[in-house]
């Protein structure tokens, strides 16, 4: 072939028309998003987190014997050098390989670490994400034991469900049969994860995929469909993956490129994402003007996998009104108590939650009412969040039996309760040993009762939103707006390390200030968004039956 189509790991599992653009030689001077903060700071960590392992491992490896590291810096064909010597001298562990490119089978790619056994080799993955669940029965070694032969069900982890973890194994896995390194007679690939205590095995084929596929399978097939959409692209024949508008859209840096085509096309997955897009396209709804003017009391032309059609074309409606919301239901209702709090809870990844943000408000129950935050500026993880976590459930419970004392009604609000319920059974679960930490019970009896108020569910219910249903689109339509331009949740995990000198820097004490005024700022949203609901939104959101 006259061109050159080689694809890293990670094209299994990415949106096809980005293996398109990347493959198009006509797009290579396109301007693309700029860096996400977030996601650098992504990688950042998840460098560092290799780091750390790699230090273990080499350490615990017989003193080092045996182990030998390939720098990254190295430029691409040194590294990959480096990597076929290691491998042709048998060293036992080799870090940091980059193994030879495969040109037939259009296959690049790297590795944190190769493991040799007495079939040859096998890869090993660092993640900085949880590869296992409370539960059993996960094929797994001690941390350190880097030798597959002494895998067992782990008694107190199940596999959680990484799929391309298990796509990237067998992506290595075909690098290394091409030298003939791979081991022989099966196929094996471990993973260690952010909590970084055990080393996971995959049988890469074993049939434990949707349809009784496994690994190997699906990436044959997925890894075959990507190479005809970039040999496609490369070779400029008709393009075989078009723009269509899904979540990986949000941080994929071609989002300037599609967008541009979409809007100029009004593509219908500007107001349908995924499978539904696609669905409607087949039948000749390829627009959003298309979609419009389809009757939405209709049965679905098609079959509808996600929310209902009825809203879909609706939602369609509302872009061509170019509204941000459009009322579903005749009056706007939320449950309101005497006495509230608006909670919000801040987190950092998954090291912990290091703040408890409350603003209390209605009838006087003897406690300064207006705005507070029960926090820990240690840096996470620390026992000192047990502290604070304490702090906040004792007010909270405080402010709940006083009212309940005086005879009144309590509420509690927050904004998609998904992530404080999982801090609040996770703090349980961390520090259950700790004095002040409630019971999974009490936890669970406030959480499934009438007083805890999602105000997410409450916006989904009653209203679309065709620019989503964040609170930072929904609370400015309340009229609220935050003291901060650039509050957002990506923004403040920068905010957070500078707080607490996450990477061994002097605490940045005015960042603590703005964490707090953001944190603040977001409970105060959610109070004027309940407010306007009860009173306005009735009256100022156009009802979707007048559309
Ligand atoms: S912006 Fe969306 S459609 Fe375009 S390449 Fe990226 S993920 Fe794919």
């Amino acid at each position: 072939m006259g061109y050159e189509v080689l694809l890293d790991a990670g094209a299994v599992s990415r949106c096809r028309r980005r293996v398109h653009l990347e493959n198009d030689p006509g797009k290579r001077e396109v301007p693309l998003a700029p860096p996400d903060p977030a996601l650098e700071q992504r990688i950042a960590d998840a460098t560092a987190h290799r780091l750390g392992i790699a230090e273990q491992l080499a350490e615990a490896s017989e003193a080092g014997d045996g182990w030998v590291t390939i720098s990254r810096d190295l430029p691409a064909g040194e590294r990959s050098a480096a990597t076929e010597r290691a491998l042709a001298d048998g060293v036992p562990f080799i870090w940091g390989a980059l193994l030879p490119v495969d040109l037939a089978g259009h296959r690049r790619g790297g590795v944190d670490l190769l493991v040799r056994t007495d079939q040859g080799y096998l890869p090993v993955l660092v993640v900085r994400h949880r590869i296992t669940d409370r539960g059993s029965g996960a094929p797994t070694t001690a941390m350190t034991d880097l030798d597959p032969a002494h895998q067992s069900p782990d008694p107190a982890r199940k596999v959680r469900a990484q799929p391309r973890d298990q796509l990237r194994l067998v992506h290595l896995r075909k690098l290394l049969e091409v030298g003939g390194y791979a081991e022989k007679g099966r196929a094996l690939g471990g993973v260690i994860g952010l909590d970084a205590d055990v080393v996971v095995w995959h049988d890469l084929n074993a049939k434990t995929w949707p349809g009784g596929r496994s690994a190997v399978t699906e990436y044959n097939n997925r890894f075959a469909d990507r190479v005809a959409v970039a040999s496609a692209a490369a070779t400029g024949q008709p393009a075989l993956a078009e723009p269509s508008r899904i979540l990986e859209c949000r941080r994929c840096p071609w989002w300037p490129t599609c967008e541009a085509e979409l809007t100029s096309t009004r593509d219908v997955s500007l107001v349908v994402r995924g499978e539904d897009a696609d669905g409607l396209r087949k039948i000749g709804v390829s627009t959003v003007d298309a979609l419009a003017a389809l009757n939405p009391a209709d049965e679905p032309p098609m079959s509808w996998t996600a929310g209902s059609f009825t809203d879909a074309v609706m939602l369609a409606r509302a872009w061509l009104a170019d509204l941000t919301l459009v009322r579903r239901v005749t009056d706007v209702v939320v449950s309101r108590g005497d006495v509230e709090v608006d909670v919000d809870m801040e987190s950092f990844g998954e090291s912990g939650a290091y703040m408890w943000g409350c603003l209390l408000s209605g009838a006087d129950i003897g406690l300064e009412q207006g705005y507070r935050a029960f926090v820990t500026w240690d840096p996470l993880p620390t026992n000192d969040e047990a502290r604070s976590f304490a702090e906040f459930w004792a007010w909270f419970t405080d402010v709940r039996e006083r009212t309940l004392a005086a005879g009144l009604t309590f509420r509690a609000y927050c904004y998609n309760a998904l992530a404080e319920n999982r801090w609040l059974f996770g703090s349980v679960e961390r520090f259950g040993d700790h004095e002040g930490i409630p019971s999974r019970a009490e936890v669970k009896s406030f959480v499934d009762s009438d007083e805890w108020v999602d105000l997410f569910l409450s916006v989904s219910e009653q209203f679309l939103c065709s620019q989503g249903k964040g609170l930072k689109v929904i609370a400015p339509a309340a009229g609220f707006g935050w003291r901060d331009p650039e509050a957002g949740g990506e923004a403040s995990m920068g905010w957070y390390r500078d707080a607490v000198g996450m990477d061994g820097d002097v605490p940045d004490l005015t960042q603590r200030e703005r964490l707090l005024q953001y944190n603040e700022d977001d409970v105060l949203a959610t109070q004027a968004l309940r407010g306007w609901m009860t009173d306005r939104a009735g009256t100022e959101v156009p009802f979707m039956g007048d559309l």
